[in-house]
């Protein structure tokens, strides 16, 4: 028996109406090669011991199915930069399946497989340079404690794929909760095929919240779940400094994870408007705007399953976005600061310090690291003393001795964050087949809050060219 028999697949949402999806197989690469394997991911989801990973590689190129999973595309839609686009779907991407684990079932998607019906005019692959900053930014985000897709191994190609230049041709295997987001109920709302929203309604409830089962309006707890798991992942968000970049409906997990992320970025300096996609000509989806497209989001999904949930109890979960929103955003920044009691004005001190930040054009990152390590010469000026005097004072009300406190800030300001310039070195040596700095910054992200003498570098502000990288939607 081949090892990987013994990993239990199976394919839950196979079993749903064929409306939902295409069965769909995908297109191998002639000669495709290992780049990543993330052996820690593999542990979780069950995967043989001492699997040698080039024993994977012909079942995600394709060449080997693995046994009891339904490889099949989904059929979606979504709200793109605010606009309605009626037919999207997996368009590169497969679904394999899931592996029941012990934080639950997970999804196993192949991306950049091949042509699929969702193709529209595309492809149908994906480039190494857009795989590995999915594959790294995952890797990021959850070590960050912030839900996110991620992805258990990726393999290149000498397939060339033409995007503005000529690129070469990857995969990866994406692991998420689920694939399932707003787009899809927008998709059966919108297209006269509301039947099946009650289809996808229980196939959620029964496959990630049992709980709802017996509730008398279950469908209006999902959605209420699906709200207040939103705001909180995008209060995360601003809490760490990530934009997104493409907020569109159809890349909303419905379960609260940060996904399907592509011209995304961390906060260099301190700028709120900071635009990270340079396809986003209008700004739709800068850091400060993620908030409110997080509503907006919600909104629509809310349009989408408006026969199925209770109207009244509908616009008092959207009123409350704003609070889970706030209340979740002040808990990550009292962290940020130290302070454990709650205090009224608590927001205030933090949103005067952001405003010094902007004005001096501070590093987000190390700045808070800074405030954590109790660096004294971080604040130089008039305004920066005004406000370390208050935030002094502040402190003076807490209890906690500073040796904890410091324990506190540190776990809360990351050290490490996937610079877009870090990034961007690692997939230039990658695409010249050196891996190394691609393998040194998946281990450094692995504990963004600790120190680390080897990779000292890795922490340090972005240079100036990589301050500007111009990030665009071409994957
Ligand atoms: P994304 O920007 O990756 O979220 O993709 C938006 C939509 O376009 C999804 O339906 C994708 O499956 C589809 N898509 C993106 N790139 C390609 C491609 N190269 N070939 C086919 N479909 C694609
Ligand atoms: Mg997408």
């Amino acid at each position: 028996m081949n090892e990987l028999d013994s990993l239990k697949f199976s394919n839950r949402f196979a079993e749903l109406p064929e409306d939902l999806f295409h069965k769909q197989n995908w297109t191998p690469f002639d000669k495709p090669k290992l780049i990543h394997f993330n052996e820690d991911l593999a542990k979780q989801l069950g995967f043989p011991k001492n699997l040698d990973p080039e024993d994977l590689v012909p079942y995600v190129n394709g060449n080997k199915s693995f046994k009891n999973s339904s490889p099949l595309a989904m059929a979606y839609a979504g709200h793109q930069f605010g606009s309605w686009v009626p037919q999207l779907g997996d368009g590169r991407g497969i679904l394999l399946g899931q592996l029941q684990t012990k934080d639950g079932l997970m999804d196993l998607h192949i991306k950049g497989a091949g042509k699929t019906p969702y193709s529209r005019f595309g492809d149908g692959r994906a480039v190494l340079r857009s795989t590995i900053r999915e594959y790294l930014c995952g890797e990021a985000m959850h070590y960050l404690n912030i839900p996110s897709s991620r992805s258990l191994i990726m393999i290149g190609s000498d397939e060339p794929v033409f995007r503005e230049t000529t690129e070469f041709g990857a995969m990866m295997v994406r692991v998420a909760k689920t694939h399932v987001r707003f787009g899809h109920f927008e998709y059966f709302s919108h297209n006269n095929k509301s039947e099946f929203i009650p289809i996808l309604l229980d196939h959620v409830i029964e496959n990630y919240f049992p709980i709802l089962k017996d509730s008398q309006d279950s469908y209006t707890d999902l959605f209420e779940m699906i709200v207040n798991s939103t705001a909180k992942l995008i209060a995360k968000w601003q809490a760490f400094g990530f934009a997104h970049g493409v907020m569109n409906t159809d890349n909303m997990s419905i379960l609260g994870e940060t996904f399907d992320f592509g011209p995304f970025g961390f906060l260099d300096e301190y700028d709120p408007g900071f635009i990270c996609n340079h396809s986003d000509h209008g700004g739709r989806y800068a850091f400060n705007n993620q908030p409110s497209i997080g509503l907006w989001n919600c909104h629509a999904l809310a349009a989408a399953l408006k026969d199925y949930i209770e109207i009244e109890r509908t616009k008092s979960i959207i009123n409350n976005y704003e609070q889970v929103f706030y209340d979740e955003l002040t808990a990550l920044f009292r962290k940020k600061l130290g302070l454990e009691k709650n205090e009224a004005d608590d927001l205030k001190l933090v949103e005067e310090l952001l405003s010094w930040m902007q004005k001096n054009k501070m590093d987000y990152t190390n700045t808070f690291r800074s405030l954590s390590k109790n660096e004294d010469n971080l604040f130089k000026d008039k305004e920066g003393e005004t406000w370390q005097q208050k935030y002094l004072h502040r402190l003076s009300k807490e209890k906690t001795s500073p040796l904890k406190r410091q324990e506190i800030m540190e776990k809360a300001n990351p050290k490490f964050i996937l610079r877009n310039y870090l990034a961007q070195e690692a997939i230039q040596d990658a695409e010249a087949s050196d891996f190394t700095k691609l393998n040194n910054l998946l281990e450094v992200l692995k504990k963004p809050f600790e120190e680390n003498s080897v990779f000292e570098d890795f922490a340090k502000e972005s240079p100036d060219w990589g301050k500007k990288l111009e990030i665009s939607c071409s994957s």
